[in-house]
């Protein structure tokens, strides 16, 4: 059955892999800290044990730069069974601050796609992460004004969607969210009665990664921003 989109009155867009570049700098500094690790474990082996500390930290930290510098903190001091040296650490602390200075890289057709939308429809953000560390993303980005709403969420479950249109006044009929996670930008809206565009990014975290069978014909994937409108036409 085709998706009708022709009631959609409000776009939600994630923002990390959906408008600008985010999981490759996540990438490179887990292979920078396997690398600083690397006289104590393999490479894989510390992959696995930082994803590991990431996911039991995650109900503390929540997500972000931050919680995950304090993830390869204590993975370090682990691994090298409490003897780590100052210097080490520091490099640790330095591969974080490099991450949070990133400058935004907007992927292909975000500014073209979010100036031809505005103004027929209400454009909102819809993040989750560490509030701070989007505020200065989306500032780098230069694409503030084009949204009339923007909400950082701490989790992006149905429960959390219900009560943002709840809070916005917005019919969950009448509202499609764009992003790359089927976990968090896709299936909880069709869940909940609104619509969903997924934009795959050419990396996933694992934490985002769902089972074949979760994939349904309740959502469109299309392969970049540019494919938009045609859908939305
Ligand atoms: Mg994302």
């Amino acid at each position: 059955m085709e998706i009708e989109y022709s009631n959609i009155k409000v776009i939600g867009f994630d923002a990390d892999d959906t408008l600008w570049v985010n999981e490759t700098y996540f990438r490179e500094a887990e292979l920078e800290f396997a690398k600083l690790l690397s006289k104590y474990e393999t490479v894989n082996k510390i992959d696995q044990e930082l994803f590991k500390t990431e996911m039991k930290n995650l109900p503390l930290y929540g997500y972000g730069v931050k919680g995950f510098v304090l993830s390869m903190v204590e993975m370090a001091i682990e691994l090298s069974n409490n003897t780590i040296d100052n210097s080490s650490i520091n490099r640790i602390l330095d591969i974080g601050k490099d991450m949070l200075n990133k400058p935004v890289e907007l992927l292909a057709g975000v500014e073209d796609t979010l100036k031809t939308l505005f103004g027929d429809y209400r454009l909102i953000l819809v993040t989750k992460g560490d509030l701070l560390d989007q505020e200065r993303k989306l500032e780098k980005s230069g694409l503030t004004n084009y949204f009339h709403h923007i909400e950082v969420l701490s989790d992006k479950q149905e429960a959390n969607y219900l009560k943002l249109l709840k809070h916005l006044d917005i019919n969950p009929s009448e509202f499609l969210m764009i992003g790359n996670s089927l976990k968090s930008d896709v299936l909880p809206l069709v869940n909940i009665g609104a619509k969903a565009i997924h934009i795959p990014f050419h990396t996933t975290w694992a934490h985002e990664q769902v089972s074949k069978e979760k994939e349904n014909n309740a959502y469109k994937t299309i392969n970049s921003l540019l494919d938009l409108k045609e859908i939305l036409k």
